[in-house]
């Protein structure tokens, strides 16, 4: 049994994998992106409760009858409680359950944990930030080397994965940087399709709650016209991208 802490979940989710999934959402991240609209996810020892991934278990198996998708692990980041997913999802497996685990690839090792969740796993959602080193850090303040190197770790198992790319006015708006990434997810090999997503500022009251200023207050969301050039830009390489 492992325990791990647990911001949220959501019975009923439509928007993070295949069909309506469980949907999991973890504490802790080590990214801080400028845009988070899960604030209250970032600190993994405090905050959401600890749970043992069979009582998980318990509450996805009483609902699965309306799961059409299956489960979804997302937060926060769930890398930085791999040995709780791994055992949530191997148990799910054991079920007939299809597994998604939406992450943002910050694993500063690729340990034997994450090996084996990623065994377990049915699709991996890989958020890519930024595809240039610099405005990776100025959007996150860490670096994307991580996410990259477990990008190409997807890369060798052949793991099936989407990417999800969040569209920012100032940092990733310009179609030079949805070229770069789409160069990088050509070379991936493994990717069927990257999800484009609008900048939005829904999670900014939450930001207020920390008495903390939220950066990005006058970015407005990108236009149709400017979400189309990007999907151009995947468009051009053979790769399904949509918004
Ligand atoms: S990776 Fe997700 S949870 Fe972490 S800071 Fe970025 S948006 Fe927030």
């Amino acid at each position: 049994m492992s325990l791990g802490r647990v911001h949220s979940m959501d019975s009923f989710g439509t928007v993070d994998g295949p069909g309506i999934r469980y949907v999991v959402f973890m504490q802790g991240c080590q990214m801080r992106c400028r845009y988070c609209h899960n604030r209250d996810t970032w600190d993994l020892r405090e905050g959401g409760e600890l749970i043992s991934h069979e009582e998980v278990l318990d509450k996805i198996l009483k609902v699965r009858n309306f799961l059409t998708g299956g489960v979804t692990v997302t937060g926060g980041e769930p890398l930085l409680q791999a040995e709780f997913v791994a055992d949530l999802f191997q148990a799910l497996k054991k079920h007939g359950i299809h597994t998604c685990l939406d992450s943002n690839g910050f694993a500063k090792q690729i340990t034997p944990e994450v090996k084996r969740l990623l065994t377990y796993t049915d699709l991996v959602m890989l958020d890519i930030k930024h595809p240039d080193e610099q405005m990776h850090q100025k959007l996150t303040y860490v670096s994307g080397e991580y996410t990259r190197k477990f990008a190409m770790y997807l890369k060798e198992l052949n793991k099936t994965t989407w990417i999800r790319y969040v569209v920012v006015e100032g940092y990733t708006v310009d179609p030079i940087y949805a070229a770069m990434l789409a160069e990088f997810v050509e070379n991936m090999g493994c990717v069927e399709k990257v999800e484009i997503l609008p900048y939005h500022s829904l999670g900014v009251h939450k930001w207020d709650a920390f008495k903390e200023q939220y950066e990005l207050q006058s970015v407005r969301p990108p236009s149709n016209e400017q979400l189309d050039a990007i999907k151009t830009e995947f468009d051009q390489r053979g790769i399904s991208a949509a918004y």
